[in-house]
């Protein structure tokens, strides 16, 4: 059960943890585990902002070990270096504790990856990175492979790549895909609620106060139009792109204000159809632009991206723009010269923005490291921590430096209890999408249940978070229809609601994502059929 908002009046918990999306799901969960009483609260819902967002790869370490310049940096800057290896360490263990802790999440796939002449890399530079982190082990199920430029161009991933004659090295290496990162947060969350942290969407802080020792919040609950106030003896701030909208709340009339924290960086992505020669790998590039281009396979499509720009617009409505995605169908068709995509054969788009942590010298954040945790004690907040360029891969490993963070300044007031990491508290979550994919039937029960016990309030939410079916296969416009219409009692909408909700996902499919929803199944397969790919000549 979701507490009202007047239930939560003056209510004191240890921890307010504030944004709901992967992080604040995990920091609450672990939190939680630890035995401190928690409170999460996110102003949309779950999971709807960066986390629904991204490309989905759990990175293995060795990509964080790339020169930015000259392979000879690290001697120029050691200490650099060195804190860059004992991230990618964290991260390649972190990797292989995710794929043995919750395989059902991940989807695994061959990368390759090249080099080119004047690349700054050199065979052995790679594989010692390789050998430093653990990959050339028998146990690590990173399966790495390095080929020289010769053996390369043998194979056919490389054969679909410009100017192949001229790669130097090629990397193969395996790599995971988030399947639902968006189900992972829900999942954080319910296990944080069933050790007995309490989690609310559509819930905003609109206002913090630092008074005798405590944090006061004001919360307001979204179309409830209700209001509490509710009091915290630490706060995680853990609000992405929000960051320093937050801490500026919180500073209040403090005559020095905390210095900016975060920088916003957009980047989308598009989805086609591509030849059979695709099949079953990622292949990662380079654009033009000199920033990562990946090539990766979704459900019989793939997608490429992302982009990477700072962005300054309005965060609450971030989608594509023509302008990028035609930027982007540009790329991939340059870096697969045979691929001649045109722009009516993306099938969806999306586009998110990524709080890096500001660096007064980069325009794209601060390279140097990921996810940074802030202590603004030193900045006149105390107790309350503030996470920049915290990403999906090292989620649980951020959630444990939380925990220690908040430790450090208070104690929990209940006992530990063991969390679990099990992929999805509901299975039938899981099973609603599986089985779509499978028979092409959507299980319509298992979509009520779900309605009725996790929070949904729109049918975006119960399609995009609760259940695995707005990704693809694509549903017609009679399916969700007959979606909104099983869960209407549960929900309580009427007639009008259904049609209102039905046109709502129709419009966010169209605005945020460029897809049209087809009337009917009729309609959706000559969709399918008109946007098919042809094979490339290699
Ligand atoms: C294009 C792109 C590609 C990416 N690729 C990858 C990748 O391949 N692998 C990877 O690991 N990571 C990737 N990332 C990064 C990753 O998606 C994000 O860093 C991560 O999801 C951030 O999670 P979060 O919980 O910190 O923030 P978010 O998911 O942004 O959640 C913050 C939440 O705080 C809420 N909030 C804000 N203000 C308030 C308030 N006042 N009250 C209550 N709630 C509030 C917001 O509504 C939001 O839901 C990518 C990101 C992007 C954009």
């Amino acid at each position: 059960m979701l507490e009202s908002l007047s239930a939560l009046q003056e209510r004191r918990f240890d921890v307010l943890v504030i944004g709901g999306g992967i992080n604040g799901a995990a920091a609450a969960q672990h939190l939680a585990a630890e035995g401190y009483s928690v409170l999460l609260v996110e102003k949309g819902d779950f999971a709807s902002a960066a986390t629904g967002r991204s490309t989905r790869i759990l990175h293995w370490g060795i990509r964080y070990l790339a020169p930015e310049k000259s392979p000879w940096e690290f001697l120029r800057h050691p200490i650099g270096f060195l804190k860059k290896f004992r991230e990618s360490l964290v991260l390649a263990r972190e990797y292989e504790e995710f794929r043995s802790s919750t395989p059902d999440y991940l989807n695994s796939y061959p990368v390759f990856v090249p080099f080119f002449k004047n690349g700054g890399v050199s065979g052995w530079q790679l594989d010692i990175a390789a050998l430093l982190l653990g990959a050339r082990r028998k146990s690590s199920s990173t399966n790495y492979r390095r080929y020289s430029g010769r053996a390369a161009r043998d194979l056919e991933a490389a054969r679909l790549i410009r100017d192949h004659s001229q790669i130097t090295q090629l990397l193969e290496f395996e790599d995971c895909q988030f399947a639902w990162p968006e189900r992972m947060c829900l999942d954080a969350l319910l296990d944080a609620q069933r050790m007995g942290a309490c989690i609310r969407n559509y819930t905003r802080v609109s206002g913090l106060e630092y008074r005798d020792g405590r944090w006061s919040a004001l919360l307001e609950g979204g179309d409830e139009a209700a209001s509490a106030n509710v009091w915290a003896s630490a706060i995680v701030n853990t609000t992405g792109v929000w960051v320093d909208e937050l801490l500026r709340m919180a500073a209040g009339n403090l005559s020095d204000k905390p210095t900016q924290k975060a920088v916003g960086i957009k980047g989308i992505h598009f989805m086609a159809k591509l030849p059979p020669e695709f099949d079953g790998k990622i292949i990662v590039g380079r654009n033009r632009s000199n920033t990562q281009l990946s090539c990766i396979p979704w459900r019989g499509l793939h997608y490429f991206g992302p982009t990477e720009v700072p962005y300054q617009g309005d965060i609450e409505n971030v989608s594509p723009t023509d302008e990028e995605v035609t930027f982007l169908v540009n790329e991939a068709n340059h870096f697969f010269p045979g691929l001649g995509l045109k722009m009516d054969q993306v099938r969806f788009a999306w586009a998110g923005v990524r709080a890096k942590t500001y660096h007064p010298e980069h325009s794209v954040g601060d390279p140097a490291g990921t996810a940074r945790i802030h202590d603004l004690s030193l900045e006149g907040l105390p107790k309350l921590f503030t996470l920049t360029w915290g990403t999906i891969n090292q989620h649980r490993l951020t959630a444990r430096r939380l925990v220690e963070a908040v430790k450090g300044v208070h104690a929990p007031s209940g006992k530990a209890k063991p969390l679990s990491y099990q992929a999805s508290i509901n299975r039938k979550a899981l099973l609603a999408g599986e089985q779509k994919q499978r028979s092409g039937k959507l299980d319509l029960s298992c979509i009520v249940e779900i309605a009725r016990t996790e929070y949904p309030r729109t049918l975006v939410d119960i399609l995009f978070r609760r259940v695995d079916l707005a990704w693809g296969p694509f549903l017609s416009g009679d399916e969700v229809r007959s979606i909104a219409e099983a869960v209407a009692p549960v929900l309580h909408w009427n007639a009008e609601r259904v049609s209102t909700e039905v046109e709502s996902f129709v419009g966010y499919m169209r605005h945020q994502h460029r897809y049209e929803v087809p009337m009917s199944a009729e309609e959706q397969q000559s969709d399918d059929l008109s946007s098919s790919a042809r094979n490339i000549a290699l």
